[in-house]
């Protein structure tokens, strides 16, 4: 089996090239044709010796993912299905902004956190994707656009780990993307619109501090433990006041000098004004009663499928719960939904994979998250 390229970060390249007896400069020459210019076929990397570029045809590859499926909006969000073998699929999301271009990437085939009001939750776990499958999102997405609209700029300048899985229960797959995101030979994209969204894996939000800090949303959902420990159960391994702390413990790292958190909003479950007075208390509490954790709200208005039994909550509630918060002094925005005609918002199901592409029935099975937008 030949290494596939995308796997690795530049270090890790230039790791692999002097196991060929290559020089680092020359990792740094195949990592750019790989990620800024798009190339896969080692021939067309006119730079690298013939020799080179043959020894490197014996032993690596570059692997794209096979897209199964796209679905443009009428918005000019796109989403793709990846086929990632075994009947497993995951999704990618472009949302295109006047400011910004942002890519939501999917960090796992399924999620083994469970939550009650994620799709991805209710159908367990399949695989972690390699780091290649991470950062093979990014470089398909990027180039894709580059060809779409004729240019050699940059088109995705931001990109969120909010598609399917829990980014840090695959921290090892993880990191090595991160870095090639962040990497001026590779997208050179600033850690300040790298964003990774966690349901709260505390020893990992440390370490991703310390390994590769970017910016960081933390998917609150509850003020408290008892109602938290029923919609996220990871909250009964990690409770909220280590949560906080983890929070409070990132800030010293993190690019942004605040955690954004996001919190569903869901229907006479978690939207109502006590709740809002128990999340103020637990960010910004009274004097004496802990330290306050620097951050912002981001209300999600749920969006809803059968199985979850929940219900979103109306527009009305989901305002004065975000003028609650305002008014606390904790700057709150409301997410808005994109790519709503192809099925592309926040926890979105991508619907029965097997009628819409054809695929073998076991993907059927299989359910797609698709998140769009971003922490600003
Ligand atoms: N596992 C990570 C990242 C992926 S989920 C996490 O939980 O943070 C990205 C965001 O979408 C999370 O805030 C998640 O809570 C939210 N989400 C999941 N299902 C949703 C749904 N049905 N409606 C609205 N938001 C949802
Ligand atoms: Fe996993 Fe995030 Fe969905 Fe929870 S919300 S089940 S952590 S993908």
């Amino acid at each position: 089996m030949t290494a596939n390229l995308l796997d690795f970060d530049l270090d890790g390249l230039a790791v692999f090239c002097e196991r060929l007896g290559e020089k680092r400069f020359r990792a740094t020459q195949l990592f750019r044709w790989i990620h800024q210019k798009g190339a896969q076929d080692f021939d067309q990397m006119s730079d690298l010796a013939k020799s080179l570029r043959e020894k490197l045809k014996t032993c690596a590859h570059v692997e794209a993912l096979k897209p199964i499926s796209q679905h443009d909006s009428t918005d000019g969000t796109i989403k793709w299905l990846f086929d990632v073998g075994d009947g497993n699929a995951v999704e990618t999301v472009f949302i295109p902004e006047d400011d910004r271009g942002t890519l939501c990437v999917s960090s796992q085939a399924g999620c083994a956190v469970g939550c009650r009001f994620c799709s991805t939750g209710h159908q367990g776990f399949s695989r972690n994707l390699t780091s290649g499958e991470i950062i093979a999102q990014l470089w398909f997405a990027e180039h894709f656009l580059r060809k779409k609209f004729n240019t050699s700029d940059r088109v995705i300048s931001n990109v969120v780990m909010m598609g399917m899985g829990e980014p840090l229960q695959n921290y090892h797959a993880l990191v090595p993307a991160l870095r090639t995101m962040l990497d001026d030979h590779g997208y050179g994209l600033s850690r300040r619109r790298v964003t990774v969204s966690t349901s709260g894996v505390v020893p990992m939000i440390d370490r991703l501090g310390d390994d590769c800090a970017v910016a960081l949303a933390v998917s609150l959902h509850a003020p408290t433990d008892a109602l938290r420990d029923n919609l996220v159960p990871l909250n009964r391994k990690y409770p909220l006041d280590e949560l906080m702390e983890a929070c409070r413990r990132y800030l010293a790292h993190a690019p942004r000098d605040f955690i954004t958190f996001e919190y569903c909003m869901l229907d006479g479950v978690n939207d109502q004004p006590e709740h809002a007075q128990a999340l103020i208390a637990l960010v910004k509490p009274k004097r004496g009663a802990g330290e306050p954790v620097p951050c912002k709200f981001n209300l999600i208005p749920f969006n809803p499928f059968p199985a979850s039994g929940l219900t979103r909550s109306s527009a009305a509630t989901v305002k004065a719960f975000a003028e609650q918060l305002s008014a606390a002094g904790i700057v709150t925005t409301v997410r808005k939904t994109r790519g709503d005609d192809i099925d592309a918002a926040c926890g979105q199901l991508a619907g029965d994979v097997k009628d819409r592409t054809q695929v073998d029935a076991r993907m059927a099975k299989q359910r797609v998250i698709a998140l769009t937008q971003v922490a600003s």
